[in-house]
């Protein structure tokens, strides 16, 4: 057997093809970070006397899943590196059990919306990865140009805003700015995502001065769900669309928008593939886990665009996760800085709208799943399978499965712990979840087959061994 062989074996794997977790034993080749071979049934050390203890893994009765994409992340470095970082964000992200964030265009300070700015990001980010981490590209008014070419460069895909996105140097979109979007990527096989809010018009919206500006009813009433379902008919039915460029809809919040949605799906599946037009949706674990009704009075920390809404809202959404219009569950992880989230205002109007997530979302989508029959098959299935998916990584993340890279998770689903600001890994710990009992932890994530985080001891003796995608 060569030397950079690791085994992890345990009773419960989590197998692409099976619904619940069996007993496995996964060899992975350390120096590639893939996994070599996968056999049936749980085995100990003494099966395997020339490796080293420390490339034995024992997950005994804790669960083996594959490593979670997080498809939608802020990491803000340069630019905003106060707000959050490479280095913090993909720890905190480690710490959850994610292996692969997929970087937004913006808040960054250049946006990464040329190739120029792709490569000041790269070399940013280099070194600095705990996680693997791949970046979205964006789309603004006049840099169709760029778009093909940062294709070609890695990015995943692109983002837009149909509304404006709360940083000057990311202008929103018009109808007129993405047809010349959609033309420039013709041919090109790639994913275009939009923040689908739309404001018809932009000054009768906003609540009169009077209201209260740390109510969160103030906030809510100010981003209507018909924001979402404007956004979501203009995308379906006005933007271009070609069998090569699938449409994404990102944090779906409006439970009023899924009946469309659900339609244009249905519709478009009937259709020979060479004319359809497909179109992806995600929502966000505080979509799923919060709700309006609950948010304290003047807590910035649950100000989110677009917002958290009612309970009833909630269930609809959870329906359509399970029932697939729905595809996948991000973490929007989008940080700033105290000062500008206004907790000593508790000004939830003028705070900064982006909650912070990394390192909660499986623990989070666990507890609150557990209320709703949801299994671990699931939230892999969300998390991992179809986020992969979304980014165009499905050839190496989001299973267990010989070829795919070793980024593997040691889960233990029935311990519970209490969110404390000293637990949580990213840079500003400012959080809506902080006080809450969760029940599910990650006890070790390993990337490529290398430990980068263990429940206890965190990072102590590791090392960042994150790749940029
Ligand atoms: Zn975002």
């Amino acid at each position: 057997m060569p030397p950079t062989t690791r085994i992890f074996s345990g009773r419960n794997v989590l197998l692409p093809d099976n619904p619940q977790p069996v007993p496995a034993t996964v060899e992975v080749d350390l120096s590639s970070g893939k996994i070599i071979s996968i056999s049936p049934g749980a085995r100990s050390k003494d099966s395997y006397p020339d490796i080293a203890a420390e490339d034995f893994i024992d997950a005994g009765d804790h669960i083996i899943i594959p490593g979670l994409v997080d498809a939608h992340v802020h990491l803000n470095e340069p630019g905003r590196t106060d707000w959050e970082g490479f280095w913090t964000g993909t720890r905190a992200a480690a710490s959850g059990g994610i292996t692969t964030v997929v970087d937004m265009p913006l808040n960054s300070i250049p946006p990464t919306t040329t190739i120029d700015n792709l490569q000041i990001k790269r070399s940013a980010a280099l070194d600095q990865c705990w996680t693997d981490v791949a970046f979205w590209g964006g789309v603004i008014p006049g840099n169709q140009a760029h778009l093909k070419p940062l294709v070609q460069a890695g990015v995943k895909g692109f983002k837009c805003f149909l509304i404006e996105s709360g940083v000057d140097e990311f202008p929103c979109v018009d109808e007129q700015d993405l047809v010349k979007a959609v033309g420039a990527l013709e041919g090109t096989p790639t994913v275009l995502s939009f923040h689908a809010e739309l404001d018809k018009s932009p000054s009768s919206n906003t609540p009169p001065k009077s209201k209260d500006p740390t109510l969160y009813s103030t906030f809510l009433e100010s981003r209507p769900e018909s924001f979402e379902v404007d956004a979501l008919l203009l995308i379906l039915n006005r933007i271009p669309s070609s069998p090569t460029l699938r449409k994404h809809i990102v944090h779906l919040s409006a439970a009023s928008s899924i009946p469309y949605i659900r339609t244009y799906k249905q519709a478009q599946s009937k259709l020979p593939p060479n004319i359809r037009s497909t179109v992806t949706v995600e929502t966000c674990f505080h979509y799923l886990c919060l709700i309006s009704d609950t948010i304290p009075h003047g807590h910035p920390q649950f100000k989110c665009c677009p917002p958290i809404r009612s309970e009833a809202n909630r269930s609809l959404l959870w329906e359509a996760l399970l029932d697939g219009t729905i595809d996948m569950v991000v973490s929007d992880h989008s940080p700033c800085v105290a000062e500008l989230k206004k907790m000593d205002e508790g000004d939830i109007m003028s705070a900064w709208g982006g909650i912070s997530t990394l390192g909660l979302g499986l623990s989070l989508l666990w507890t609150e799943g557990n209320k709703r029959g949801v299994e671990l098959r699931d939230i892999v299935s969300w998390c991992c399978e179809s986020t992969a998916k979304h980014a165009g990584l499905e050839e190496r993340k989001g299973k267990i499965e010989v070829g795919m890279d070793a980024d593997l998770v040691i889960w233990d689903p029935k311990e519970t712990f209490t969110v404390t600001k000293e637990a949580l890994n990213f840079k500003n710990k400012l959080s809506p979840y902080e006080g809450l009992k969760l029940t599910g932890v990650v006890k070790k994530t390993f990337l490529g087959g290398r430990l980068v985080y263990q429940d206890g001891t965190g990072f102590d003796g590791l090392s960042p061994a994150g790749k940029l995608l």
